[in-house]
C-alpha cells in the first residue's frame, strides 16, 4: 500500500471502482476512459510503481498478474477474436498511474502500430 497511490486506494476500497476480478494477489477493474469497448485494468494487490519495479522477487507476481489477465480475457469473450495487453511504462511509455497495470484492450480490432 503506497499512501498516495490511486489503485491502492481502489483495491482498499477508498475510491470506487467497476470490478471485473478480483483474488489474493490481482485486482482487476474497467478502466474509467475506456480506449476500446472492453478496457480492463489488471493490477497487483502488492504496490509497484511499474512492471520493472524490482526483480526476482516478483517473479511469481508477474506470472500471476499475466495469467488472471488471460483468465479474464477469456471470460470477458475476447479470446476467440483477440485482444491486446499494453503495460504503459515511464514517461515515454505514456504512464500516468505509478502503480503498474497491465490494459486489456479487446472488442474492436486495434490499428498498430500505436502512436
Ligand atoms: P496509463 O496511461 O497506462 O498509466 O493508464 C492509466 C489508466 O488509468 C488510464 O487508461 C485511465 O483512464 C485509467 N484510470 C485513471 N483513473 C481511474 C479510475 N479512478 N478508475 C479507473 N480507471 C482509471
Ligand atoms: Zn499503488
Amino acid at each position: 500500500m503506497s499512501a498516495d497511490c490511486l489503485f491502492c486506494k481502489i483495491i482498499a476500497g477508498a475510491i470506487p471502482s467497476n470490478k471485473v476480478y478480483s483474488d489474493e494477489h490481482v485486482y482487476a477493474f474497467h478502466d474509467i476512459n475506456p480506449a476500446a469497448p472492453t478496457h480492463v485494468l489488471v493490477i497487483p494487490k502488492k504496490h509497484l510503481s511499474a512492471v520493472n519495479d524490482g526483480g526476482e522477487e516478483n517473479e511469481a507476481l508477474l506470472g500471476k498478474l499475466m495469467l488472471a489477465a488471460n483468465k479474464i480475457a477469456t471470460e470477458l469473450g475476447l479470446a476467440e477474436d483477440g485482444f491486446r495487453y499494453v503495460i504503459n511504462t515511464g514517461t515515454d511509455g505514456g504512464q500516468t498511474v505509478f502503480h503498474l497495470h497491465l490494459h486489456i484492450l479487446g472488442g474492436r480490432a486495434l490499428s498498430w502500430p500505436p502512436g
